[in-house]
């Protein structure tokens, strides 16, 4: 049986691409043992072949609360009880004119993006609680530092991740537990539609940036104290003048007509 062995280990949601799949890499590389979920069969296949005995891949789509608490007592097994690092990184970015987009599209993004992170929370925090020194972590993203024009649902449930990240990293703390999240841009992943890469700016903040400088950000975040991680880190300055004027990214945003046309999926 695939088993920890002492290691420390991390849970990966959304493992069999993209960010996650770069910080299954990042993690095992390091000697973790890394627990792997995801809904499509054939990544995790991949990725199982690619790291052996490194990673515990279990098919799961998070939205099934039951199915998840399975997949963590059969990770819990291989790892004693504990959990180093939860990496609530699962994301959908359907998108769309809000008031255009289908009822259904709305509650999946809502469900993937945002209630199976509580849900996958509230299911780890025995394995967090037992562990010293774990962290609790969760992809964000830009579009919850101003909401962005037809990913509204999708900026909408991102805000509602880093909000919450940022009440959990004073709550978990009585139970030796940390939170901090990722604000990534556009990051180069299946994710993001081939005319937004395409039209990606190759310097700046939306510039389009390596999966691998994320999975470096979640390898950061746990040997430090730091809440909210910008890839690229141009992103927090972006972030400051938000608060500070967010009627100017407004306008700007009027006067380009978006900066993401219709349709168009994350950051
Ligand atoms: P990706 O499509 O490569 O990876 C997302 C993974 O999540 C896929 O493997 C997919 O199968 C999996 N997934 C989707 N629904 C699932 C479900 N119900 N259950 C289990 N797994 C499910 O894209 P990515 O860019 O690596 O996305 C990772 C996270 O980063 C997402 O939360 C996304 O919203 C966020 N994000 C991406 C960008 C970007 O520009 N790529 C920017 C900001 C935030």
């Amino acid at each position: 049986m695939t088993a920890a062995n002492g290691r420390k280990s991390i849970f990966i949601t959304g493992a069999a691409s993209g960010m996650g799949l770069e910080t299954a890499r990042l993690f095992a590389g390091e000697g973790w043992f890394v627990g792997a979920v995801d809904v499509n069969t054939a990544g995790l296949g991949a990725l199982k072949a690619e790291l052996g005995d490194k990673v515990l891949t279990q098919v799961l789509d998070v939205t099934d609360r039951t199915a998840y608490a399975a997949a963590l007592d059969a990770f819990a097994k291989a790892t004693d009880g504990k959990l180093d690092l939860l990496f609530n990184n699962a994301g959908i970015g359907r998108g769309g004119p809000f008031i255009d987009q289908p009822w259904q599209d709305v509650m999946d993004v809502v469900n993937i993006n945002f209630v199976a992170v509580l849900s996958g929370i509230h299911l780890a925090a025995p394995l967090l609680k037992a562990t010293p020194g774990s962290l609790c972590f969760t992809t964000s993203s830009s579009s919850a530092i101003f909401g962005i024009p037809n990913i509204a649902v999708y900026s909408a449930t991102k805000h509602a991740v880093k909000g919450l990240t940022e009440a959990l990293s004073v709550e978990l703390r009585a139970h030796g537990v940390r939170a901090a999240d990722t604000l990534p841009g556009m990051i180069d992943t299946p994710i993001l539609p081939d005319e937004a890469k395409a039209n990606a700016p190759t310097e700046g903040m939306w510039r389009l940036t390596p999966p691998r400088e994320v999975a470096q950000a979640v390898w950061d975040a746990y040997h430090s104290n730091k809440i909210h991680w910008y890839v690229p880190i141009e992103l927090e300055a972006y972030d400051a003048m938000q608060t500070s004027n967010p009627e100017a990214i407004r306008d700007q945003m009027l006067s380009m007509g978006g900066l993401f046309s219709e349709g168009s999926e994350t950051p």
